[in-house]
């Protein structure tokens, strides 16, 4: 088994090229090659020493992950599904935009979190995606939709971690990846524009704020502990005072000076005035009365099969958010994208596969409470954020 070049960050490229011989500098050569150019043959590799183009195809090859299949919505919204093997199936979401094109990308297939309102927590958790098959989801895309388009422009802009799994519970895999988007050699992407959403992984919050700190999402969902536990059973290990504390922290490392806080609206669930009134004192009154900058977007929840919620009406969307602003929280509702072809939160996946125990266990939470809390995001991703 030869060496997948798309498992390194430049770091990791250098060092590989290292072990086979040859200048450091190399890597950079072919790093902009694969990343910036989309190249994967190395004889195409011009720059690169006739030595090393002729040595790479024994120790090393650059892949993918193979599609099956890919949907085109009417409002341009483009989703492939990905092969993980053993049955799995990982989807990626393109959103195009009039000021920027993003991409929601997975990092595991399945999620062990199993938060009740997400149907990629309803398959249960498969595997972790390695560094190759996260960032290959943004070099697949950005590299097909160029030659599609038949231009060298940037076509993704935005890269938001809100696919399948859970990425902080994936983390080593996930930084390298990270770099990548944003080395000036690969895609130069900004940290502003490269997006971790997170169910609230408490201690590797911390870890990437030193280590690569992009734009975090936190999926809050709930303003108390005990309406978050139920929905987000993470929520009992690392509960919202060391969630909120922990985004304090991250906020000195963040690429913008607030962080956004995702809000799924159940109907009945969490979006009473009550609920937002909570939410607000939640945030106003943290670390004695300073408050936490942030932002609140809203998710229409999208339901999928059995999921057992609906979504809120708009109206009460409209008041909730209304509430908010009111009271100095920026806050925004996420529009829907790509309903056409159900490009929400791992819900072509999960039509493929219904994995594991997942389905027996919500239904038995579901007689044990009598509610049941799914949720489906729109346009791409299983923490709704964007
Ligand atoms: S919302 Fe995110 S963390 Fe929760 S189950 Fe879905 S993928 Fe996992």
């Amino acid at each position: 088994m030869t060496a997948n070049l798309l498992d390194f960050d430049l770091e990791g490229l250098a060092a590989f090229c290292e072990e086979l011989g040859e200048k450091r500098f190399r890597a950079t050569q072919l790093y902009r090659w694969i990343h910036q150019r989309g190249v994967r043959d190395f004889d195409a590799m011009s720059d690169l020493a006739k030595s090393l183009r002729q040595k790479l195809p024994d120790v090393a090859h650059i892949a993918s992950l193979p599609v099956l299949s890919r949907q085109n919505a009417s409002d341009g919204t483009i989703k492939w599904l990905f092969d993980v093997g053993s049955g799995d199936a990982v989807e990626a979401v393109y959103i195009p935009e009039s000021d920027r094109g993003t991409l929601c990308i997975s990092s595991q297939a399945g999620c062990a979190v199993g938060c009740r309102f997400c149907s990629t927590g309803h398959q249960g958790f498969s595997r972790n995606l390695t560094t190759a098959e996260i960032i290959g989801q943004l070099w697949f895309v950005e590299h097909t939709l160029r030659a599609e388009r038949n231009t060298t422009d940037r076509v993704v802009t935005n890269v938001v971690m809100m696919g399948m799994g859970e990425p902080l519970q994936n983390y080593n895999a996930l930084v390298p990846a990270l770099r990548t988007m944003l080395h000036d050699n690969a895609y130069g992407l900004s940290r502003r524009r490269v997006t971790v959403s997170t169910s609230g992984v408490v201690p590797m919050i911390d870890r990437l704020g030193l280590d690569c700190p992009v734009a975090l999402a936190v999926s809050l969902h709930a303003p108390n502990d005990a309406l978050r536990s139920d929905l987000v059973p993470l929520n009992r290990k690392y509960p919202l005072a060391e969630l909120l504390a922990a985004c304090a922290r991250y906020l000195p490392h963040a690429p913008r000076d607030f962080l956004t806080f995702e809000y799924c609206m159940l109907k009945g669930v969490n979006d009473q005035p009550s609920h937002a009134r909570e939410l607000i004192a939640l945030v106003t009154s943290f670390n004695g009365g300073q408050g936490l900058h942030c932002k609140f977007n809203l998710i229409p929840f999208n339901p999928f099969p059995d999921s057992g919620l609906t979504c809120s009406d708009k109206a009460t969307v409209q008041a909730f958010a209304d509430l908010l602003s009111q009271a100095g929280i920026v806050t925004t509702v996420r529009k829907t994208r790509g309903d056409d072809i159900d490009a929400a939160c791992g819900q072509l996946a999960g039509e493929v596969l219904d994995r594991t125990n997942a389905a027996k266990r919500m239904a038995t939470l579901r007689q044990g409470t009598g509610t049941v809390h799914t949720i489906q995001v729109t346009a791409a991703s299983a923490h709704n954020v964007r």
